[in-house]
């Protein structure tokens, strides 16, 4: 297969679809690879780095698209539109559920879209996403850290505190990829840190991983409240699949919190966790304040560790992407049931239920 990587022109996204360890894996098996001029730059990898590893580049956008195969990172925006063609087959998050002019366009060019966001284990968890989380869950506590220091609005704690002085106080609202994520960080900074889940099984997995360095409880009202009291940090890493983030830090409960306190609330891409993330924020704008409190809202964390991001994320694409590129989709598909949940949209079709009910149209 010919296989292309477009430079990401949505703003702000310094991601690529792909590495040179991800060109090397596609040449062994036998596909070229054809990458924008520039493509990488954001993530650290020139031209030359992909040139040394066998690809081809290309100055040309349309030469980019115009392959079997093309490896992205966002969904396409308008302007890239145009290249889709029938057949193409197009592997990226795609996010398609709340982008109807996307979905329609994909219909209408009958372009293959295979979405890494709905690709799923039996287990239920989403391979495609999970180095996104992970790097956000890491991200939040060295980002509550900095917010700390009085010069950004902090209260001037350092988390790991110093002998005789004590460390402060890190309270996590979910136990998942997120949440455990940046758990590690916090303990690993020395903080004092208290994680809350609904659920029982994986907070008894948290106590056993941290052996007893991270306070566990079960996340309701009550908990919440009296934690957020205390709370220097506060990170918010709920989801409910497929919902919006239940809200279960209340503006009451912000309001008991130390002035120059922080709150990350990655789940903000969901809606925010938090009553007091009202919108979001970017990286050139990051916070707010509330009550005195510094609010960090920020929907695409991964982006500001985009060298680390491109690289987690293209060591889970390359093995699926290398079986849709060798045996075709179709049989791919056919041959691994956990892949055939990433295909969207066929042949002017919806085949993935959810995006089909989102549009209100036949699956
Ligand atoms: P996950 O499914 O691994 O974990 C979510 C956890 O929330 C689960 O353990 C679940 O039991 C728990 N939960 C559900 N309801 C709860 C409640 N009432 N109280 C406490 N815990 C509850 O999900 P994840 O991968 O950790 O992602 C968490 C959120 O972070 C998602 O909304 C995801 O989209 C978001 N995210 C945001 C960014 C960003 O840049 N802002 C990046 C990556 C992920």
């Amino acid at each position: 297969m010919i296989i292309g990587v477009p430079k990401e022109i949505k703003n702000n996204e310094n991601r690529v679809g792909i590495t040179p360890a991800g060109v090397v894996a596609y040449k062994k098996g036998g596909h070229e690879v054809i990458i924008e001029s520039s493509a990488g730059l954001g993530s650290g990898f020139t031209d030359q780095d992909y040139l040394d590893v066998g690809a081809q580049i290309t100055k040309s956008t349309k030469e980019a698209w115009d392959v079997d195969m093309v490896i992205k990172v966002k969904e396409p925006i308008r302007e890239e539109y145009k290249y889709f063609k029938e057949n193409l087959i197009l592997y990226t998050y795609l996010h398609l559920a709340p982008e109807p002019e996307l979905t329609k366009a994909l219909l209408e060019s009958k372009v293959t879209g295979i979405a890494y966001e709905t690709i799923q284990l039996d287990s239920g968890a989403l391979p495609l996403l999970t180095p996104m989380s992970e790097v956000a869950g890491r991200m939040s506590v060295q980002i509550g850290a900095h917010f700390l220091e009085n010069s950004k609005g902090g209260k001037g704690v350092l988390l790991g505190g110093i002998p005789g002085v004590a460390p402060g106080n890190v309270v996590i609202v979910g136990a998942g990829v997120v949440g455990t994520n940046a758990a590690k960080m916090a303990v690993g900074l020395g903080a004092n840190v208290t994680i809350l889940d609904v659920n029982i099984t994986r907070l008894s997995q948290i106590d056993d991983m941290f052996q007893g360095r991270v306070r566990t409880l079960a996340s309701n009202t009550y908990n919440i409240a009296e934690t957020v009291k205390t709370a220097d940090l506060l990170i918010g890493a709920v989801l409910i699949p497929g919902s919006r983030a239940p809200q279960l830090v209340s503006k009451e409960m912000i309001q008991t919190m130390q002035k120059g306190s922080v709150v990350v609330d990655v789940a903000v891409d969901q809606g925010g966790s938090i009553e007091t993330i009202d919108r979001i924020t970017t990286h050139s704008n990051p916070t707010y304040e509330v009550y005195g409190v510094v609010h960090y809202a920020v929907a695409n964390m991964p982006g500001a560790c985009a060298r680390t991001s491109t690289m987690g994320l293209s060591n889970v694409t390359v093995p699926y992407g290398l079986q849709i590129a060798n045996k075709g989709y179709r049989q791919a598909a056919l041959d691994n049931p956990i892949l055939a949940k990433g295909i969207n949209v066929v042949n002017g079709k919806i085949v993935y239920k959810a995006v089909a009910d989102a549009h209100g149209l036949p699956y």
